[in-house]
């Protein structure tokens, strides 16, 4: 795949191994199939799997501590949220935990650095890639890791219509 932008060729080289252009491919046909809803799931070392947003039943049981809905947030099920817990020192582990952003550009927020994020320090040492999606198109793809204490933005994918 060509990147449109990485931090360095270190990165191209780790990405080069771990998103194979059909992974990205399926990853994008997700989030065009769960808009204008944010879809969810994990890239592991080999393999993705997708994962359930429970967001809307969250925001229905209790609208208070759960102001945002499916359009506008994400929460893995229990059962995506277990297997992430016990995945971490498998012999398959999670490196990317991507999420879509219907409509409002690929940027890691202050909501979603708040759930990556435990007392200041990942609870995951995992990437995390927010895809760009609109009604009708995948815009790119923006991966983030935290580096020196906040998450930066380490490289840019190219959107489904891009050659
Ligand atoms: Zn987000």
């Amino acid at each position: 795949m060509k990147y449109i932008y990485t931090i360095d060729l270190k990165v191209t080289q780790e990405l080069n191994y771990l998103i194979s252009g059909d992974s990205i491919k399926e990853i994008y046909s997700l989030a065009l199939d769960s808009y204008p809803t944010e879809c969810c799931g994990l890239i592991l070392k080999r393999g993705i799997r997708s994962c359930e947003n429970v967001q809307d039943y969250l925001h229905r049981l209790d609208p208070v501590t759960h102001p945002r809905n499916s359009t506008n947030g994400f929460t893995f099920s229990a059962q995506d949220a277990l297997f992430l817990s016990r995945n971490v020192d498998s012999t398959n582990p999670v490196k990317i935990i991507y999420h879509s952003h219907p409509d409002v550009g690929a940027y890691f927020s202050d909501e979603d650095k708040q759930n990556a994020l435990f007392d200041g320090e990942p609870i995951y040492s995992v990437d995390h890639l927010v895809i760009d999606v609109q009604s009708s198109s995948v815009i790119c793809s923006k991966l983030f890791r935290f580096i020196n204490g906040d998450y930066e933005l380490i490289a840019v994918l190219p959107g489904n219509n891009d050659k």
